[in-house]
């Protein structure tokens, strides 16, 4: 991960915290990502806020969820990837970025000592208003964690969106992994961002405008978009003292 480089061996350990409205959100915005980086060293976890219980699939309409049914799809998609999982279990469908939830978030951020904060995009107005209340709250509560150094916000699979992705993350060595960990979402079958086809397509396409050359070359990558990205250089032992 470019912009982490206090994920070096000689570094502090970077700590990643994936904020989300939706038991599939993390796998769908950013699974690469998290993957990438807790093979580089990271502590990684996903906060998911709500149990998604009010998200019924199109084949199962009419069927009520139960409220642990979506986390436990969220427990078996990260199985065995070293990264946490922390449920907060409020209702879906009527967040609002008001006091109680960037409060909420922000004792998150800071229990988990949050370095590199991904979150939705708070700039694609016909997506879900979970995530668009996920985007302003998550955002907002970590300007008071002094440890957050970076905010990435993932791509939306609102069609129409005005997502203006900034950063790439190579995530072309674990894309069949995400692939598969989505099929872990039973609940939600029928619907189409789920599928392999756009999930493959999303992952090509996604570094077209940025590194042309290198999504020629059959590179995947996940996007985002950036409102603070904070560099930070360590020394390492051989390198010359100023
Ligand atoms: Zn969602």
């Amino acid at each position: 991960m470019t912009p982490v480089s206090s994920t070096s061996s000689s570094g502090p350990v970077e700590r990643v915290v994936a904020v989300v409205a939706h038991p599939d959100d993390a796998e769908l915005m950013c699974y690469g990502t998290l993957r990438k980086a807790r093979e580089s060293g990271a502590v990684v976890s996903v906060v998911v806020v709500t149990h998604g219980a009010n998200g019924v699939s199109v084949a199962d309409a009419g069927r009520q969820l139960t409220e642990d049914e979506r986390e436990k799809e969220v427990t078996a998609a990260w199985h065995d990837t070293g990264i946490d999982t922390v449920f907060l279990h409020l209702p879906d469908g009527a967040l609002k970025a008001d006091l109680p939830l960037i409060s909420r978030l922000e004792a998150e951020l800071n229990r988990l000592k949050c370095g590199l904060l991904i979150t939705h995009s708070p700039r694609a107005a016909n997506d879900h208003q979970d995530h668009l209340a996920i985007a302003a709250a998550a955002a907002n509560a970590a300007t008071r964690v002094p440890t957050c150094h970076t905010v990435l916000h993932g791509e939306p699979h609102a069609p129409r969106s005005g997502f203006r992705p900034t950063v790439l993350v190579d995530i072309t060595d674990v894309l069949d992994d995400k692939v598969r960990a989505l099929t872990a979402h039973h609940s939600q079958g029928g619907r189409w961002y789920l599928s392999p086809q756009y999930t493959r397509h999303r992952a090509a396409q996604a570094g077209w405008s940025l590194r042309p050359a290198a999504t020629a070359d059959g590179r995947a990558f996940e996007a985002f978009e950036t409102t603070l990205l904070t560099l930070a250089f360590t020394l390492s032992p051989e390198d010359p003292q100023p």
